[in-house]
C-alpha cells in the first residue's frame, strides 16, 4: 500500500493509552510481575496497599475497591441503605452509567437540570425535585469539575439526604481546598482506562471517611459474605483485582504531575480560543481546582468544526450527544423533553477536543491552530454552508 499524499500529517487522538504506557512500561510491567510471582489474584496485598494510598491520596480514611464505577455508585447507594421505592437526585447530563447505577440499586433516578458554567448539578433546581421518596443525591463531578458540593450539602443536610459523588471523571480535583470524593458521604471512582487515573481493564473504587459504610461495603462488594461465610446481604461480586491495584499503585504517584499537564494543556487551549466568536470555552466555577478530564467546549456549529478538525488527523469526541431524558432506554423520561434546557444545549453543543497529559506542545498547538482555521475560514465565507 502507498501512503496518499493528501493525507494529512497530523494525527492528535482525542485520546490514546499508548504514550502514557511508553513512559511507564518498566514500573507497569514489574507491578504485574509482582502479582504473577505472589499467586494471589483477588483481595490480596495489592489491593489492600492500593485502597491505603488512594485514601491517603483523597484525604479519608477508608477505600474500598470495587469491580467498576459503575459498582462503585451503586454499592456506595446500598451502603446507606438506598433501594426499591426510594429517589435519588442525579444530574440531567451526565454518562448514562450514573443512572445505571441507581436504578441497579432499586431507587428510581430523579433528574435535575445542570447549571450553564459548571455543567455539574444545578443547586438551585435541586429543592424542587425533592420529595418524600427522596434518600440520596448523587452529584457528578462532569469534565473534572468539582460540582457546588457547599450548597448541595446544605440541602442534604436540610433534608436528611446522603450524598454519593460521582468522582469517575475527577480523580484529583478540588473545591475549596479539598480533594472531591472527601466531600459527600462517599465518594465513587472509576478505574476505566480512560480517566484520569486508568487501569488497564475495569475497576472502581468508593472511599469515605465513615468506617461503619467501608465495612458495609466490604460486605456488599464480596457475595454479602462477613465471617465465617455467613452470606448476611444479597450482596453482589464485584472486586477490584490485584493486576488491576497492582497497576494503579503504579499510576497513582505520577497522577498530581499529569493532573498539572492536563491544566496546562487546558489553559493554552483557552487562550488560543478566547477571542473566537461562535465558540465558548469550558469555565472554571469559583474555589475548584479542575482536573480536565476533558476540554469541551461548545458550538452551534461543532459537527462541522468536528469533521473539519477530522479532515486535518485532529481526533474529538461529543460527550455526550443525549441528556440523559432523550435517551431510548429510559421511555419514562421522554415527557420531559423540554425541561431540562441547560442540558439539551450541551447535548447540541459540546465538544471535546483532544486532552490526555501526554499531548506534546506540537500537538497543543496543532488543535489551536485547527480549531482557529475552521472559525476563521467560516468567517471569511470560504467554508461550505453545512446547515
Ligand atoms: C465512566 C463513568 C462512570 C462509569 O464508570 P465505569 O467504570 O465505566 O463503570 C460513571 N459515571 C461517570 C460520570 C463516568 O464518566
Amino acid at each position: 500500500m502507498t501512503a496518499s499524499i493528501d493525507k494529512p500529517r497530523t494525527n492528535v487522538p482525542q485520546f490514546t493509552t499508548e504514550r502514557q504506557f511508553s513512559a511507564i512500561e518498566a514500573e507497569v510491567r514489574r507491578a504485574i510481575e509482582r502479582v504473577l510471582a505472589s499467586n494471589w489474584f483477588v483481595l490480596g496485598n495489592e489491593l489492600q496497599t492500593f485502597e491505603q494510598e488512594f485514601a491517603h491520596y483523597c484525604g479519608v480514611s477508608e477505600c474500598v475497591g470495587v469491580g467498576n464505577g459503575t459498582d462503585a455508585i451503586e454499592l456506595a447507594l446500598r451502603a446507606c441503605g438506598i433501594g426499591a421505592g426510594d429517589e435519588v437526585i442525579i444530574p440531567a447530563f451526565t454518562a448514562n452509567f450514573t443512572a445505571l447505577a441507581v436504578t441497579a440499586t432499586g431507587a428510581t433516578p430523579v433528574l435535575v437540570d445542570v447549571s450553564a458554567e459548571t455543567a455539574t448539578l444545578d443547586p438551585a433546581r435541586i429543592a424542587l425535585a425533592i420529595t418524600g421518596a427522596t434518600k440520596g443525591i448523587v452529584p457528578v463531578h462532569l469534565y473534572g469539575q468539582p460540582a457546588d458540593m457547599d450548597a448541595i450539602n446544605a440541602i442534604a443536610k436540610q433534608h436528611s439526604l446522603w450524598v454519593v459523588e460521582d468522582v469517575a471523571q475527577a480523580h484529583g480535583a478540588t473545591y475549596r481546598g479539598q480533594p472531591v470524593g472527601s466531600l459527600g458521604d462517599l465518594g465513587a471512582f472509576s478505574f476505566y482506562p480512560t480517566k484520569n487515573l486508568g487501569a488497564y481493564g475495569d475497576g472502581g473504587a468508593v472511599v469515605t471517611d465513615n468506617p461503619d459504610l467501608a465495612a458495609r461495603l466490604r460486605v456488599l462488594r464480596h457475595g454479602g459474605i462477613a465471617e465465617g461465610y455467613m452470606s448476611v446481604v444479597k450482596g453482589r461480586n464485584s472486586r477490584l483485582d490485584e493486576l488491576q491495584a497492582a497497576i494503579l499503585r503504579a499510576k497513582l504517584p505520577h497522577l498530581t504531575v499529569w493532573s498539572e499537564r492536563r491544566r496546562e494543556i487546558s489553559r493554552r487551549y483557552t487562550e488560543a480560543f478566547s477571542h473566537l466568536e461562535g465558540l465558548e470555552t469550558p469555565l472554571e466555577g469559583a474555589e475548584r481546582y479542575h482536573v480536565y478530564h476533558l476540554y469541551a467546549i461548545q458550538s452551534a456549529t461543532r459537527d462541522a468544526l468536528a469533521s473539519y478538525l477530522a479532515e486535518r488527523g485532529i481526533g474529538t469526541k461529543v460527550h455526550y450527544p443525549h441528556a440523559l431524558h432523550q435517551l431510548d432506554a429510559y421511555p419514562e423520561w421522554k415527557e420531559f423533553a423540554g425541561q431540562f434546557p441547560v442540558a439539551e444545549q450541551l447535548a447540541r453543543t459540546v465538544l471535546s477536543l483532544p486532552m490526555f497529559p501526554e499531548l506534546t506542545d506540537d500537538d497543543v498547538n496543532a488543535v489551536c491552530n485547527g480549531v482557529r482555521g475552521f472559525f476563521e475560514d467560516s468567517r471569511n465565507g470560504s467554508r461550505a454552508r453545512t446547515e
